[in-house]
């Protein structure tokens, strides 16, 4: 398939949550939209777990209905064990609010993914699938459009007045650009893979995301319960301990960090791994502007900083509704500068920042949510709003002056 016209009002280069979300919306406003997507759908992809914080723009989008029909299933709580096999008592993102919006859930990508692009289909985007853009076109500074190669393997330039780059980790505008700044304190990887049959907890407890910190604390793995008795798990550690210093393969170091991990190998004792490990890294940076004349940053396209707390599908949805919101704004005034286009960017960057400071917490070997909620009781209601995405909330700012005292957060990075 190619697309119907030459020109567009936008283009959205990427079909994930965040270029879903941005199609969707854009839409919905009435604007002529193309959707590229590289890939055909269903497809793999890493990326599971929610957080409650994607209910608003769930209810904008009108998903809720359908996502209450799926099995996935339903996340009320994180966890956290240290390397010595200690739990923290779960983090119930109820136990700060008793709203429907506390049960989030925890999604097989390949299902959600296709639901939310037909949302995008649904609400009048044109979705065009193998559609591999190489290319987004300038004029001086203004983006114009894209080049691209179709599923019939015909090369083609489209035009728009905006171009919303939601290619994930690609960030092909950014990379383009040379604005991508990485984040040397976290150049981290991953090793994953699904389980069938792994043990899960019962009751409410069934669809928690649970953290293990491995003996030593080098690396941390994810349990994520999913559908149809499967289980997602994957560990993380920094590149030169995880990949760069070992001689074995990726099931290799997996079962030499899974063997520092007493209480995750008992939950996969009788598992049966369902496809062979694959391996990520160097997955955390973020662009040094969000937006540019007639173009847009949403998403991994953006920035990504890390899988712990199961933030990057909040901010790729919260950054795909609020640049089509900037996007709208800008058709109504005829203004499609960087500063009308990037207005939300500061809102984006503070709330990375908030997530960030936890984020080098969590890898500070002196730190612990046991030892830090012992010693700082009174910040109970800002961890758990931060956890379920809540990050804006004044209970979170107020978790970092006492967070300093046990650990060194980073300097705050602005746009
Ligand atoms: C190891 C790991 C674990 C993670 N775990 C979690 C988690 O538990 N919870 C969570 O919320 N997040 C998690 N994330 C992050 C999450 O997966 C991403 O933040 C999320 O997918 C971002 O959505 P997106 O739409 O920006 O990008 P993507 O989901 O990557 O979508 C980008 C889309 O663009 C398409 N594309 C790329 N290039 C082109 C091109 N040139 N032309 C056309 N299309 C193109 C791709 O095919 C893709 O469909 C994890 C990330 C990693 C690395």
């Amino acid at each position: 398939m190619t697309p119907a016209a030459d020109s567009y009002d936008v283009i959205v280069i990427g079909g994930g949550p965040a270029g879903s979300t941005a199609a969707a919306l854009l839409a919905e406003f009435g604007h002529s939209v193309l959707l590229l997507e590289r890939d055909r759908f269903p497809r793999f992809r890493i990326g599971e777990s929610l957080m409650p914080g994607t209910y608003d723009t769930f209810t904008r989008l009108g998903l809720l209905d359908r996502l209450n029909e799926t099995a996935f299933p339903r996340k009320h709580s994180v966890q956290f064990y240290s390397g010595s096999g200690r739990a923290s008592k779960p983090f119930y993102f109820s136990d700060n609010s008793d709203h429907e919006s506390s049960v989030t859930w925890q999604v097989l990508r390949s299902d959600f993914d296709s639901l939310m692009i037909s949302a995008a289909s649904e609400k009048g985007a044109e979705v065009v699938h193998e559609a591999s853009v190489h290319d987004v076109l300038f004029d001086g500074d203004r983006a114009v459009g894209v080049r691209g190669r179709f599923a019939d393997g015909a090369i083609q330039e489209v035009r728009a007045t905006v171009v919303v780059d939601a290619s994930g980790q690609s960030a092909l505008i950014s990379r383009r650009l040379k604005i991508v700044s990485t984040e040397p304190g976290l150049r981290k990887a991953s090793i994953y893979t699904h389980f069938a049959r792994a043990r899960r907890d019962s009751g409410v407890d069934e669809g928690a995301t649970i953290i293990y910190q491995t003996e030593g604390k080098d690396s941390w793995f994810w349990f994520i319960p999913l559908q149809d008795d499967r289980a997602s798990v994957g560990v993380v550690g920094d590149i030169d301990y995880l990949i760069q210093s070992r001689e074995g393969d990726a099931t290799a170091i997996f079962h030499e960090e899974l063997a520092k991990c007493a209480p995750l190998r008992e939950r996969l004792d009788d598992a049966e791994q369902a496809f062979p490990m694959k391996v990520t890294k160097d997955f955390s940076y973020r662009s040094k502007q969000v937006a540019g004349p007639s173009w847009v940053l949403v998403g991994d396209a953006f920035g990504f900083l890390d899988p712990i707390y199961s933030s990057g599908i909040y901010l790729a949805l919260k950054s795909g509704e609020w640049a089509a919101d900037a996007i709208h704004g800008a058709f109504e005034t005829s203004d499609f500068s960087a500063d009308r286009l990037g207005a939300f960017g500061p809102k984006l960057n503070e709330g990375m920042e908030a997530l960030r400071k936890l984020v080098y917490a969590y890898y500070t070997k002196e730190f612990s949510f046991g030892r830090f909620l012992r010693k700082h009781p009174e910040c109970q209601q800002g961890i758990i709003d931060i956890l379920s995405g809540n990050v804006y909330a004044d209970s979170v700012r107020q978790i970092f002056g006492p967070m300093a005292e046990m650990c060194e957060l980073p300097e705050e990075i602005s746009l």
